[in-house]
Formats: C-alpha cells, sequence, structure tokens
C-alpha cells in the first residue's frame, strides 16, 4: 500500500500523514500550526490564539526580534523557542513561555534557566 506523504511545514521533509512528530526536524505539527499554548490550529497572520486568546507574537528571548507562535523557531534569528519539559518522565518540547507542560500537564520552573543555556551556546 502506497504511504501518502506530506511536506513538512517547517523543514520541507515528506512526512507520512498520521506522523505525530516530523523524523527529520523533530516538529509536533508538520502540517499545521498549533498554538503552543492550547493546541488548537492556528494560522500565521491572525493576532489572537482563537482557542485561549494569547497573541500569536512574541518577542524572542534570544534576539529581541518579533517571532510568529507557531513556528517552533524565531522567525528572525532561527533559534529554537522550545524548551523541554522538566518531568523526567514526560521530557517533550514546550513552547518557552508555556507555565506548564501541554502533554503531562506538570508545571515548568526552569524555563527562563533553560533559555539562558540555550543562549549561552548550551543544550
Ligand atoms: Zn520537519
Ligand atoms: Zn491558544
Ligand atoms: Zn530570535
Ligand atoms: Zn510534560
Amino acid at each position: 500500500m502506497a504511504t501518502y506523504k506530506v511536506p513538512c511545514i517547517h523543514c520541507g521533509e515528506m512526512v507520512e500523514r498520521d506522523a505525530h512528530n516530523c523524523p527529520k526536524c523533530g516538529s509536533r505539527s508538520p502540517f499545521g500550526y498549533h498554538c503552543p499554548t492550547c493546541l488548537k490550529p492556528i494560522e500565521r497572520g491572525n493576532a489572537v490564539c482563537s482557542g485561549c486568546g494569547r497573541p500569536l507574537t512574541t518577542t524572542c528571548p534570544y534576539c529581541g526580534g518579533a517571532t510568529f507562535v507557531g513556528g517552533e523557531r524565531c522567525d528572525a534569528c532561527g533559534t529554537t523557542l522550545l524548551i523541554r519539559c522538566e518531568s523526567k518522565r514526560c521530557g517533550e518540547l514546550q513552547f518557552f513561555e508555556n507555565t506548564k507542560c501541554t502533554v503531562c500537564g506538570k508545571p515548568i520552573k526552569k524555563a527562563a534557566k533553560q533559555i539562558e543555556a540555550i543562549k549561552n551556546g548550551g543544550k
């Protein structure tokens, strides 16, 4: 049976339509943008999320430029906007502004520390 593949909006890799992550860039939303806070589908160009009302543009903590929140990487400098959930069992990638994990619901307390580490070129 032929597999139906669609290009990842982030890196262009052809990804199976039912995949949850892009195997190349690891994006959790290879086929469309999602609000990083409430996970509703969002579109570039809209001002706020229709689900939770958060602004869809934010300031990059790395370069200070304006960036779209669904892009996973800063529009201006290309730095990843994702950090990891601090729960060891979860460890899912989360948007840097999230105060709790959208997967396990645990609070993310060390976001600032993780941002600092990325700023300093670490992992
Ligand atoms: Zn990708
Ligand atoms: Zn939302
Ligand atoms: Zn940036
Ligand atoms: Zn989590």
